[in-house]
């Protein structure tokens, strides 16, 4: 994920952007929605939804070995929605692209099949303190029940991981690094290339969590160089119920399948099976098709954008959204790594986070309080939970100056 820095480029057209999304022009409780919870779930252009209207209008049919038109156009737009990602990622192959349900999903995999078949006890997994529970729970499954070790690597105080705990904590024994490249709670970036390089160096596999950071950056799995990265649909504009494992194919290769059933086999007879041909190995059963199809009509949609302008727009949209949370008294921002994406996250003295994220919804103002799925990390800070503004590049200076005002009153209300 590379942020560039700022040159004599058009202004982002953020007015233009948001007729896209219809659901931006809604009222929450009377209000204009003000929608700040972009780290939870994006919301999604009229592109994408028209294409689930389409699908089902004009092509449902079950995918893959159909003789009828209908299963064969099915199919061409699922597949088609694989090159889509395989182009997003820059991956060598459409073999490299997993369709899962999602992030979860994705890491689940991995654990299940690689770790579980490549990993003896005793090899460590390491992970940083900031994973989302999607990249910690899954890792103690594993440890449980084969014996391996479980590493967590510290972030400090502004929310960046300690790389140099990182090298050390790297041994001969650490075969598999798991790390989010953006953290949902924080913010925080990690500097992914580096992680890989020296896990490499120690022998190491690199799953990244990358659910945070393909809406907010351009993300090149081959320049990266990563061994796996995960992310959900649902993220990144597109619908859930669909997101994607890329794996390296000679890894994907010499995993064992998951998931048992339909399309994962080439033939089964009561005796044995033999699996099917990558990517499709790895998805048993039906897939979510019109996940896929709309899956590919949020990366058209990216593509038709200034992306770049986009990326810039929103960290415009955190750098104004920090300096007026720092004005706010007794207001604590939780996460302040130098390299940050658009999340606010953010306690005030005395007043619960809860109290807060509801009166902001009676003003129409959606954030999400709570502890974001990452329990660890808030307990380093002596925390349960947060309030977290977080933006996506359809959201305005003034829905932050909506937010700010609504904070104040809901402030004054609970003072
Ligand atoms: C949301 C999120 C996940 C889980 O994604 P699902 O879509 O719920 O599977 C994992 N990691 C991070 C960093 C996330 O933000």
């Amino acid at each position: 994920m590379t942020i560039q820095t700022p040159t004599l480029v058009p202004a982002f057209d953020v007015a233009k952007v948001r007729e896209d999304f219809p659901i931006l022009h809604t009222q929450i409780n009377g209000k204009p929605l003000v929608y700040l919870d972009n780290a939870a779930t994006t919301q999604k252009p009229r592109a994408v939804i028209d294409s689930q209207v389409r699908y089902y209008e004009t092509l449902n049919a079950n995918i893959h070995r159909g003789v009828h038109t209908l299963s064969q156009r099915a199919t061409d737009e699922f597949e088609g929605g694989r090159e889509a990602v395989r182009q997003f990622l820059n991956a060598g192959s459409t073999r490299e692209v997993i369709f899962t349900r999602g992030t979860t999903e994705a890491i689940n995999l991995v654990a299940q099949t690689y770790a579980r078949s490549m990993l003896k006890a005793g090899d460590e997994v390491l992970i940083g303190e900031a994973e989302h529970h999607a990249n910690i729970v899954p890792w103690q499954m594993l440890r449980d029940s084969h014996g391996t070790v479980l590493k967590v690597v510290p972030v400090n105080d502004a929310g960046e991981l300690d790389m140099a705990a990182f090298e050390q904590l790297l041994s001969p024994r650490t075969k598999l690094v798991a790390i989010g490249h953006v953290s949902n709670a924080l913010g925080s970036i990690n500097p992914v290339a580096s992680i890989v390089a020296l896990a490499h160096a120690a022998g190491a596999k690199v799953l990244i969590d990358g659910a945070q950071s393909v809406a907010h950056g351009h993300v090149d799995v081959t320049a990266l160089d990563c061994d796996f990265y995960a992310f959900s649909g649902h993220k990144l504009f597109g619908p859930t119920g669909i997101g994607v494992l890329y794996g390296k194919a000679e890894l994907l290769e010499a995993m064992p399948p998951w998931q048992g059933g339909g399309d994962m086999i080439r033939t089964v007879s009561f005796e044995r099976s033999e699996w099917n041909d990558l990517p499709w190995k790895f998805e048993a059963g039906t897939p979510d098709i019109a996940g896929g199809i709309g899956l590919k009509a949020a990366l058209d949609y990216l593509a038709t954008l200034d992306f770049d302008g986009a990326i810039r727009h929103e960290q415009a949209l955190l750098a104004y959204a920090t300096e007026r949370a720092l004005k706010v008294p007794g207001l604590r921002l939780i996460g302040t790594a130098r390299e940050k994406a658009a999340v606010l996250s953010f306690v005030i003295n005395g007043l619960h986070p809860q109290d807060l994220g509801v009166l902001l919804d009676s003003q129409g103002v959606a954030i999400r309080t709570g502890h974001h799925c990452a329990m660890p990390v808030l307990g380093r800070y002596g925390l349960s939970g947060t309030a977290r503004a977080s933006f996506a590049f359809y959201n305005t200076h003034e829905e932050i100056d909506h937010f700010f005002a609504a904070l104040a009153k809901a402030c004054e209300i609970l003072a």
